[in-house]
């Protein structure tokens, strides 16, 4: 299963961070990620996109490791139930913040966000290269800094887990998995 091409799917997440630098606005790319977890599982009843095609997955398993260094255990306070749980709800409030705010901008009463954050509360005060500007709403920027932010705190997390852990330790915890999983026990 984990061969050909689903080994080259880490490729689109590659894509997606190169991809905002030639305009921000195609972080909204995002909304593909998001859409297309729940698309596979209302249409095969299992969890297709995490055993086929996510390309983050595929990202986590090219983090090299040492055959000879003995694999460190996952904690289980990281891995269990009450800690995936948590990640639902940051999840959840993330994409409520996310839409509220957007809302806000695009009423006036916000001003707009126009950098990324990691973890929603650490912002990172850079200034993107743009190779192509595009003249579009300013509330359309402010979301899509907050899909790049989410997603790059998700593959950053993901990524420290894998070197600290196993490749696939953030499948654990991830919310697309957890709320999965919640829909098939149903
Ligand atoms: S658990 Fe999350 S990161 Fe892992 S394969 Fe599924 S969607 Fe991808």
């Amino acid at each position: 299963m984990k061969s050909g091409i689903w080994s080259k799917l880490w490729l689109f997440t590659a894509a997606y961070f190169i991809l905002i630098f030639v305009n921000i606005h195609l972080a909204l790319l995002a909304l593909i990620c998001f859409s297309l977890p729940v698309y596979f599982l209302l249409r095969d009843q299992k969890k297709s996109w995490c055993q086929l095609y996510c390309p983050r997955a595929s990202l986590l398993m090219k983090i090299p490791r040492s055959k000879n260094q003995p694999l460190r255990p996952i904690p289980a306070w990281l891995i269990g139930k009450k800690a995936r749980q948590w990640v639902v709800r940051y999840f959840i409030l993330n994409l409520s913040f996310i839409m509220m705010s957007t809302i806000m901008v695009a009423l006036g009463r916000m001003a707009p966000m126009l950098i990324p954050r990691f973890l929603i509360l650490f912002p990172f005060n850079v200034t993107l290269p743009q190779l192509v500007s595009l003249d579009l709403p300013v509330w359309l920027t402010h979301l899509s800094f907050r899909f790049l932010s989410m997603m790059m705190t998700s593959t950053t997390v993901g990524i420290i887990l894998a070197i600290l852990y196993r490749n696939r330790t953030w499948c654990a915890i991830c919310p697309i998995a957890t709320l999965s999983d919640q829909y098939l026990a149903k």
